[in-house]
């Protein structure tokens, strides 16, 4: 096959379901098209080609991608056509990939259903009448479907994994300062990653090696060498020590998820793995200190959107005031309100101490409970989520019940450490995911794992 029928395969797709699934929110295809013929052309010529050559690329829309339009779904950026490209999206383009669009997602990645898009519904592919969790569901429902082979998501508290789970699909959240930020419209610095969303486990190894490595742009990507995460794919985990959280299977989680678990378990153990029972004694206070971080450093990333520098602005204001209130009120979705308002209060003089202080502290004391773990096991291996994909509008009206989707990806995000989620059975019909967790830097034998289990 050539370039120009892998990129015309996925146009055909997109045209064929994507009324249904709603994954893309805008389509790359003139250049898309131009670049494909050029790649065919070089096929002739060259006898080198990038690590992705000619694999068509669906970009999550937080991504900036120049002069192609980047929402991250929100209204306040509905018109809004970047002049840079994001770091990420220049190394898919010296990987020779061939960016087919950009996929819907939860209002600046808030949420875990892609419901808090200001533009567009997505549905499950498995079952048009539920979420495909969020808020990369834009990005794990392309892939789902057959619309792109390969897509990028940001995680910032489970967005690549949870959505993955949902959709049975492969992504991966790779250790904080593994992937460059440059170009990710900012909502918790501290905590987003950018990552990879495929069909297997391999296809996630070449996706990650093309964007992964240090960047003179994002003063927190590390200067760590960058391993072949696809030579680490051996098939081999004899002597693998496995840690099992029991806050991972208790409360809260259901019981096909903690089921689906077991049995992998017992597979991962046919193939030479060790599992034993451990604790990561802080987890119950994860979901209050990743609101906490979260909201506050959300709110200080979103003042810059005040109706001058980018996007939208009010038509109804009087004055500079009611123009930057208005504008917010009017381009602001209420979910991203609430996020505001949440950090704009925990970061208040009065209250810095007991919350935002607190809840850094509380932090370092999650990340240590993981390292101690991880000074004994190689993995740690859990549920992604507690239940499978809920329905469409079954949780809207309960932020809370939202978040708590959350419980079982937030605490790696507070870590910083890698984690992905692999396809691992069916509940009523629909996808649950494995959660795999690695030691900083370690995504090699996070692969591994999941490889020898997929
Ligand atoms: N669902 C979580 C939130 O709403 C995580 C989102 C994310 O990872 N971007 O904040």
């Amino acid at each position: 096959v050539s370039v120009q029928d892998l990129v015309e395969e996925s146009y055909k797709r997109i045209n064929a379901v994507d009324d249904k699934v709603g994954a893309f929110l805008a389509l790359n295809e003139d250049n898309a098209r131009a670049y494909a013929k050029q790649l065919d052309e070089a096929l002739q010529t060259k006898d080198e080609f990038g690590l992705l050559f000619g694999m068509p690329i669906g970009v999550k829309d937080n991504i900036v991608t120049k002069d192609l339009r980047t929402t991250c779904s929100s209204k306040i950026l509905a018109n809004f056509d970047p002049i840079y490209d994001a770091t990420v999206v220049q190394k898919l383009q010296s990987a020779e990939a061939v960016t087919i669009g950009k996929l819907n997602m939860d209002e600046f990645a808030m949420g875990s259903s892609t419901e808090n898009s200001g533009l567009q519904l997505t549905r499950n592919p498995w079952n048009l009448d539920y979420v495909p969790g969020g808020s990369s569901g834009g990005s794990a429902a392309a892939v789902a479907a057959g619309e792109v082979p390969f897509s990028l998501g940001s995680d910032t508290g489970g967005s690549i994994r949870q959505p993955a789970a949902y959709c049975g699909v492969v992504g991966l959240k790779p250790t904080y300062g593994r992937v460059s930020r440059y170009g990710l419209v900012a909502f918790a610095s501290s905590l987003d990653q950018i990552g990879p969303i495929t069909n297997s486990v391999e296809d996630n190894a070449y996706l990650l090696q093309a964007i992964s490595g240090v960047d003179p742009m994002d003063s927190t990507s590390a200067n760590v060498d960058v391993p072949d995460y696809v030579s680490a794919l051996t098939g081999d985990i004899k002597g693998l020590k496995i840690a099992v959280p029991k806050e991972y299977l208790g409360e809260g989680v259901g019981e096909a998820a903690r089921q689906s678990v077991l049995d992998a378990l017992k597979v991962l153990e046919s193939l030479g793995a060790t599992w034993e029972e451990v604790s990561l004694p802080h987890s119950k206070y994860a979901l209050a200190t990743y609101y906490l971080l979260s909201s506050s450093e959300a709110s200080a990333n979103l003042s810059r959107f005040d109706g001058v520098r980018y996007g939208y602005r009010t038509d109804n204001a009087e004055n500079l005031l009611e123009m930057y209130k208005q504008t917010r009120s009017e381009g602001f979705g209420n979910e991203v309100k609430r996020r505001i308002m949440l950090g704009t209060f925990a970061l208040s003089s009065g209250y810095y101490d007991a919350y935002y202080k607190k809840a850094q502290q509380v932090r370092t004391l999650i990340k240590e409970d993981f390292e101690s773990v991880f000074e004994n096991y190689d993995v740690i291996i859990g549920p992604t989520t507690p239940t499978p994909a809920f329905k469409i509008g079954e949780k809207t009206d309960d932020p809370l019940t939202m978040y708590a989707n959350d419980i079982l990806t937030i605490p790696v995000n507070l870590a910083g450490v890698p984690g992905i989620s692999v396809p691992c059975g069916l509940a009523n019909g629909l996808p649950l995911g494995l959660q795999i967790i690695g030691k900083h830097f370690d995504e090699s034998t996070i692969y591994r794992v999941a490889h020898a289990f997929e």
